[in-house]
C-alpha cells in the first residue's frame, strides 16, 4: 500500500542561522491519491518531498510509506521514484538503456522481463519509436516523458514529482499535466508533486496542500480550497487573477448588513457575521457592474480574454483591484463605473487572516 503519513515533521537547516524551512507538518496522503503541495518560492515544499524521499534528513517527526517509518530508511529502500524538473537523462545512454539502467539496479528482473517492461512503458506514454535514439535527439517534452518512464517502470510505491514540468512551453506544459493525470489514474500510483503554481494545483490534484513559510495552510480538494479558503493567504494564493481585499467595517443597519471601506459603503442583504472589523474578499468573477450602491471605481486598464474581460480598477482612496465581467461590458480607461457583490459571495478574515463563517451557498446555476 502506498499510503504517506506525515507527523509533527520538522525540518531545520543547521548554519551559522538555523532556517526552519518545515515546521509540524501533518499530512495524510491515501493510497492512490494526487496530492499537489503548493506554495511560493521558499515556503518548504521540497524540503518536505526530499524527506518523504530520503534525501533529506527529518528534524523532527515521522515519516510512513506503506505503514512503516522510514525516518532512518535508505532512499532506494523507500519504494519511491522521483522525477524532478530536469529530467538528468543519461547522455551516452538510449532512451531504452535510460529506462532500464534503474531497473537493473533496483530488481531481481531478468534481461527479458526488462525488455518487455520498458517497452510496454514506452508505449504507454507513446514513445516506442524514440527507444533507440539518444537524448539529445530528443525535444524537450519527448525527455521528460522518457523521465517519467524511468520512473514507471521501477513500479514504486508513490510518485514524487518535483517541478516536472516547468522546463516545457506553456502549450506543452498544458498538453502534459492532462497526461500526467491520465498516467496516474491509470497506473493508481500514490502521487506527490510539488509546484509554485497555482494553475497546475487547480487542475491536477485529486487534493491541494497549501504551505506558506513552511506551514501547511489548508488540506482540500482544489474546489473547497477556491470557495472555502482557510486563511487570507489561501485566498490570496490560489485562483487567478487574486481575490480582491479590502479593509472593511460590518455593520447592522435596518435594511441589512453594511460593508464600508475606504471611500465606499455596500449595504449587502444579509452577511450571518456580527458586526466588526474584518478583511472582505471578493473574487474578480462575484463583481458585477450595478446602477447604484457598490464601489465607485475607476477604469485603469481593460484586458479582453475572449469570452470576458478583466477590469483593472481604483477606488477613489486609490485602492487597486479586479474585476472579471461579461466581454459585452467593455468600458473605456478612465471611465467612472460601480461594482457589486452579494453577500453569499464574499469571504470574510478576522485580524488575524483566518476565515469566518457566514453564510454562503452559492446558487446552482438554472438548468
Ligand atoms: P521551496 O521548494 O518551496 O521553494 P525549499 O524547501 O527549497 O522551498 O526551501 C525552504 C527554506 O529552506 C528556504 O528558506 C530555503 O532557503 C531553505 N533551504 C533549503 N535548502 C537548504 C539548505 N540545503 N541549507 C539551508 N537552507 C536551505
Amino acid at each position: 500500500m502506498g499510503d504517506v503519513t506525515l507527523t509533527d515533521v520538522t525540518k531545520v537547516y543547521a548554519g551559522e542561522e538555523s532556517v526552519v524551512a518545515v515546521e509540524d507538518i501533518d499530512l495524510e496522503v491515501q493510497d492512490g491519491e494526487f496530492v499537489v503541495m503548493v506554495g511560493p518560492s521558499g515556503c518548504g515544499k521540497s524540503t518536505t518531498l526530499r524527506m518523504i524521499a530520503g534525501l533529506e534528513e527529518v528534524t523532527g517527526g515521522t515519516i510512513e510509506i506503506g505503514g512503516e517509518i522510514v525516518n532512518d530508511t535508505q532512499p532506494q529502500k523507500r519504494n519511491i521514484a522521483m522525477v524532478f524538473q530536469n529530467y538528468a537523462l543519461y547522455p551516452h545512454m538510449t532512451v531504452r538503456e535510460n529506462m532500464a539502467f534503474g531497473l537493473r539496479l533496483s530488481s531481481e528482473l531478468s534481461e527479458d522481463e526488462i525488455t518487455e517492461t520498458v517497452e510496454e512503458t514506452a508505449t504507454l506514454l507513446e514513445i516506442e519509436p524514440l527507444l533507440d535514439q539518444y537524448p539529445k535527439q530528443l525535444s524537450g517534452g519527448q525527455q521528460q516523458r522518457v523521465a517519467l518512464g524511468r520512473a514507471i517502470v521501477r513500479d514504486p510505491q508513490v510518485f514524487l514529482m518535483d517541478e516536472p514540468l516547468s522546463n516545457l512551453d506553456a502549450k506543452l506544459r498544458t498538453q502534459m499535466r492532462t497526461e500526467l493525470q491520465r498516467l496516474q489514474s491509470e497506473l493508481g500510483v500514490t502521487t506527490i508533486y510539488v509546484t509554485h503554481d497555482q494553475t497546475e494545483a487547480m487542475t491536477m490534484g485529486d487534493r491541494i496542500v497549501v504551505l506558506n513559510d513552511g506551514e501547511l495552510q489548508q488540506v482540500a480538494p482544489p474546489e473547497e480550497c477556491y470557495d472555502r479558503p482557510n486563511n487570507r493567504f489561501v485566498a490570496g494564493f490560489i485562483g487567478s487573477p487574486s481575490m480582491n481585499f479590502f479593509e472593511i467595517t460590518l455593520a447592522d443597519t435596518e435594511s441589512g448588513s453594511t460593508v464600508s471601506g475606504e471611500g465606499f459603503e455596500v449595504s449587502l442583504g444579509e452577511i450571518d457575521a456580527p458586526p466588526g472589523e474584518y478583511t472582505l474578499g471578493v473574487r474578480p468573477e462575484d463583481f458585477t457592474i450595478v446602477e447604484s450602491d457598490g464601489i465607485t471605481a475607476t477604469v485603469d486598464v481593460v484586458e479582453p480574454m475572449g469570452s470576458d474581460n478583466f477590469i483593472y480598477l481604483q477606488t477613489e482612496t486609490g485602492t487597486a483591484f479586479t474585476a472579471r465581467v461579461d466581454s459585452a461590458f467593455r468600458p473605456n480607461e478612465g471611465d467612472v463605473v460601480r461594482v457589486g457583490f452579494a453577500a453569499d459571495d464574499v469571504h470574510l478574515f478576522d485580524a488575524d487572516g483566518d476565515r469566518i463563517e457566514h453564510r454562503r451557498e452559492r446558487t446552482p446555476p438554472a438548468t
